[in-house]
């Protein structure tokens, strides 16, 4: 064992998994790779032993000792109770950050093929929808909360930034559905306003994301690097990768603040597993990105040039980049990567500096607001009765009460007061929207109000079943909700 090797744990994983790894490994070692793997488990074979998260303490052990691992695909078990071992990995360690190059290689043809297609997306990989927070309301009527945190936004824009200057590249571009979603989405594209002048070398932009979905077909090479919320970014990632030939050979890494790990986009592919066909390119793509993440540059650039330089020779690819017939088995193509290495491809390795990470929560594009006002509540409730009936029936339990009825919604658009000539379909779930006559300010404790809302509740509990309920405040005088359409 050499005194200057990283440890890293590897995750063989499942299906292809394990054939891949190998691969990787063995080009790695020809390379002389300054890393050490220590080998982990994950996937089928650990939920098969009875343990839901598909990742035993072990892996997660040594994971947290190296803070650094590469892994292969694991499979998520369908139809008996397990999570994803995958989404196990990136909650744990709270690995915010996911990043998907997506560059044009050689020998691979697609239409876009000659472009100059070189972009990174930075995508937020653990809030957003993707928390998981999800309730029926009624039987008919489902809710996913989309939560967005103010340093959640900081640290992925920032991790943008400092990527695109890592990278040498030119401009960062935040894609947010922030025309629609002006809270959440919007809170990403504030931040990223309050954060693009501290870079002012790097030229920023902000663009809607399903324009960001069209400009990516229509004109790819116009993008640098992407920073999106962790649906958005899941999307058009994808989509990303597809342009220069698909997910097979995607390569990804997802960055927390004390751990990274490198793994390939696809999936265990169990058609092929164990048949000596599989592509290890996406998983080497990834042990390159981990190489540079660790500072060995000069390896990571011989072991890409080796493998930029086979794919281009085109001669010795595996089937899934060979014309039906003519492909090559995983050993022989890493083969021929590895009797690649030390030569030089057309294609030049981008230059890269080590990608510096501020360590997080550490809050700096936000200000606390001086004031906040409770001005009112939403309570949502259920009930098969039309909107005219209900906003009677609830103007009435809010007489006498510390609130007026301000209006009633269904599915976000406002059915009481009713809008001439509106044709909303009504489902069993209203929010109903009652305001403070007199807004209570909020002190530090932030307690005030409970009485009249208490109140409030219980005379609406009496006649209906309330199934959650939202404050609504104001911070400095502007308010922090929305209003449903139409209101
Ligand atoms: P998949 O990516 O495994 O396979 C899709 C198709 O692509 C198959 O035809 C497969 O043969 C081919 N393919 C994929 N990788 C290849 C490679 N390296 N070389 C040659 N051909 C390749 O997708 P799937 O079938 O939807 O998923 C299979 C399993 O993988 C599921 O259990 C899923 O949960 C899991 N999965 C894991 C990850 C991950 O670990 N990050 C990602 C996606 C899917």
């Amino acid at each position: 064992m050499s005194a200057t090797k990283t440890k890293v744990t590897a995750l063989p994983g499942d299906g292809i998994g394990p054939e891949v790894m190998a691969a990787t490994m063995r080009i790695l070692e020809a390379a002389n790779a300054p890393v050490e793997w220590e080998m982990a488990e994950g996937g089928a074979e650990v939920f098969k032993k009875g343990i839901i998260t598909g990742v035993p303490r072990e892996t997660l052990d040594s994971i947290a000792r190296n803070g650094l691992a590469l892994k292969s695909p694991l499979e998520t078990p369908v139809g008996y109770g397990g999570k994803s071992a995958n989404v196990t990995l990136r909650k744990h360690f709270e690995l915010y950050a996911n990043i998907r190059p997506v560059r044009e290689l050689p020998g691979i043809t697609t239409p876009y093929t000659g472009r100059g297609i070189d972009m990174v997306i930075v995508r937020e990989n653990v809030e957003d929808v993707y928390a998981g927070i999800e309730h029926m309301q009624t039987t008919t009527v489902a809710q996913c909360l989309k939560l967005m945190t103010a340093p959640g936004c900081e640290r992925i824009i920032r991790a943008a930034y400092e990527l695109a200057l890592a990278e040498e590249r030119k401009k960062v571009t935040t894609a947010t559905k922030a025309n629609i979603m002006k809270l959440t989405e919007g809170l990403m594209k504030r931040v990223a306003e309050m954060v693009a002048p501290e870079f002012a070398s790097l030229k920023s932009d902000h663009i809607i994301i399903d324009n960001c979905a069209h400009q990516l077909v229509i004109k790819p090479e116009a993008f640098d690097v992407i920073v999106t919320s962790n649906m958005n970014g899941d999307i058009i990632s994808d989509l990303a990768a597809g342009l220069v030939g698909g997910l097979g050979i995607a390569p990804s890494s997802n960055l927390g603040d004390h751990a990274a790990m490198f793994e390939a986009v696809h999936g265990s592919a169990p058609d092929i597993a164990g048949k000596g066909l599989a592509n290890p390119t996406a998983l080497l793509s990834a042990a390159i990105m981990l190489l540079r993440h660790i500072g060995a540059f000069d390896v990571a650039a011989t072991v890409e040039q080796a493998l930029f330089i086979t794919l281009a020779e085109g001669k010795n690819l595996t089937g899934d980049l060979s014309p039906r017939g003519h492909g090559v088995g995983t050993l022989a193509y890493t083969d021929k990567i590895i009797a690649n290495l030390g030569r030089t491809s057309n294609q030049p390795s981008r230059s890269y500096k080590k990608l510096e990470l501020k360590t997080w929560p550490k809050l700096t594009a936000h200000s606390e607001p001086n004031a906040r006002e409770l001005v009112g509540i939403d309570v949502f409730l259920e009930t098969d009765l039309g909107a005219e009936e209900l906003g009677k029936a609830l103007e009435a339990i809010a007489q006498d009460s510390p609130f007026v009825l301000n209006g009633i919604s269904n599915r976000g658009v406002q059915v009481y007061p009713p809008n001439e000539g509106q044709q909303t379909f009504l489902v069993d779930h209203f929010a109903s929207r009652f305001m403070f006559k007199k807004p209570i300010p909020l002190s530090a404790s932030k307690s005030e109000g409970q009485p009249e809302i208490s109140y409030l509740v219980q005379r609406i509990g009496a006649k209906f079943t309330w199934m959650h309920i939202e404050k609504l405040q104001r911070f400095d005088g502007k308010d922090a909700f929305e209003r449903p359409q139409g209101a």
